[in-house]
């Protein structure tokens, strides 16, 4: 049964890291813990989200222009940069197996 919904359009949201505008699921969701330090992909969507690209590059240019406590709204004391990190780089991973999956039957169809 399809689910026919192939008309609607992606939801798309800006990574702050490099402001390139992507579907909502090819980017990384971030909200704040509210201990002063973010979580990535949250379970439970709570609160204001920042979206990023699953790259470690664009994490450096958001942290290095305070984008992310910018787009989230509130102070980050507690953000644990190479733990952040981490977590980007293993989100990165999952996405591009999924990609990786979803792109081979869409290749030349034209
Ligand atoms: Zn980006």
């Amino acid at each position: 049964m399809a689910a026919g919904s192939a008309a609607v359009p992606e939801p798309r949201r800006t990574c702050i890291g490099c402001r390139a505008v992507r579907e909502q699921d090819r980017l990384l969701r971030l909200t704040a813990d509210g201990c002063g330090g973010v979580v990535v992909n949250p379970r439970r969507a709570f609160g204001r989200g920042a979206y990023l690209c699953p790259s470690v590059a664009c994490l450096e240019e958001a942290l290095r222009r305070n984008a992310l406590s910018r787009a989230l709204g509130v102070d980050l004391p507690g953000l644990n940069a190479p733990a952040l990190r981490r977590r980007v780089l293993a989100e990165a991973g999952r996405l591009d197996a999924a990609a990786g999956l979803g792109q081979r039957t869409g290749s030349g169809a034209s």
